[in-house]
């Protein structure tokens, strides 16, 4: 069997950059349809759909700030509306504010928390009864090494990626009866905007703690999601796959 995403839905939080931009192209490569959703970067947004029409795909991208319950059911049921169902949902969407946490404010606390770990819930929740209808779907939340092995100055990063792998396998286990899947991928340091900040040393440390020896890229995750994402995975759910070179093994 080869992986083919035919006559798929599919729908990616925070797909006009970076990861999300790619796990975008990649689905539709495969032969999926694909809405992306974006918080600011609207002319971005507009060229991944382009490039995933390109592809011979239907697109859509639509302004939807992840943290609102209420735009990810309008979003969801825009979708179903336009285009029948949902198949697949990845939860993407995500941004970092880093701080010692002596000196982390409230607001920085609040704001990861509220973008990286709520937003899973408002998609997953919205997306559970379309599933339940279409009689199954595939959930790919994105989370982080670092919610797996903790970062100095990222506690608030660190506790949305950790709370994100809690929350997937409660789904997993409530929703495996309808069919629908639900499965984490934790990706180590991947070259995009949001790690364009990091120093020249700490990326020559974070290099040789990876066992591969490099950084990875957003295609390196999106295949991984593309696999969740199929059939070929049709009896995983409930489980973590590291895209991190080998470095929290
Ligand atoms: P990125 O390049 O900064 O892109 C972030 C994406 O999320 C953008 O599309 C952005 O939209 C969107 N976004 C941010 N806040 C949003 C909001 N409130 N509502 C809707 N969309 C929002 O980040 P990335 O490196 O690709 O990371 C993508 C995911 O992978 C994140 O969850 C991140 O935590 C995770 N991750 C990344 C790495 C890494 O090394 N890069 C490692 C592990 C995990 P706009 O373009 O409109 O701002």
């Amino acid at each position: 069997m080869s992986l083919t995403l035919t006559d798929k839905t599919a729908l990616v939080t925070g797909g006009s950059r970076g990861i999300g931009r790619s796990i975008a192209l990649t689905l539709a490569e495969y032969g999926a349809d694909v809405v992306i959703t974006y918080s600011s970067s609207a002319d971005a947004a507009n060229e991944v759909k382009k490039e995933i029409e390109a592809a011979g795909s239907r697109a859509k991208a639509l302004q939807a700030d992840a943290v609102s319950l209420k735009k990810a059911e309008e979003v969801i049921n825009g979708i179903v509306e336009d285009w029948g169902k949902l198949d697949i949902l990845v939860n993407n969407a995500g941004i970092t504010k880093d701080n010692l946490i002596l000196r982390m404010s409230e607001e920085q606390w609040d704001q990861v928390i509220d973008v990286n770990l709520k937003s899973v819930f408002n998609y997953s929740k919205a997306a559970a009864k379309p599933m339940m209808r279409n009689r199954g779907g595939s959930i790919i939340n994105i989370s982080s090494v670092v919610g797996l092995a903790g970062n100095a100055g990222q506690s608030n990063y660190a506790a949305s990626k950790a709370g994100i792998v809690g929350f997937t396998k409660s789904y997993a286990k409530e929703l495996a009866s309808r069919n629908i899947r639900a499965n984490v991928v934790a990706p180590g340091y991947i070259l995009t905007e949001m790690t364009d900040e990091l120093s020249d040393d700490l990326l020559e440390k974070i290099k040789e703690d990876t066992p591969l020896g490099r950084a990875g890229d957003a295609e390196e995750v999106a295949s991984a999601v593309a696999f969740l994402a199929s059939d070929l995975s049709s009896y995983i759910t409930g489980d973590v796959l590291r895209v991190d070179g080998g470095m929290a093994m």
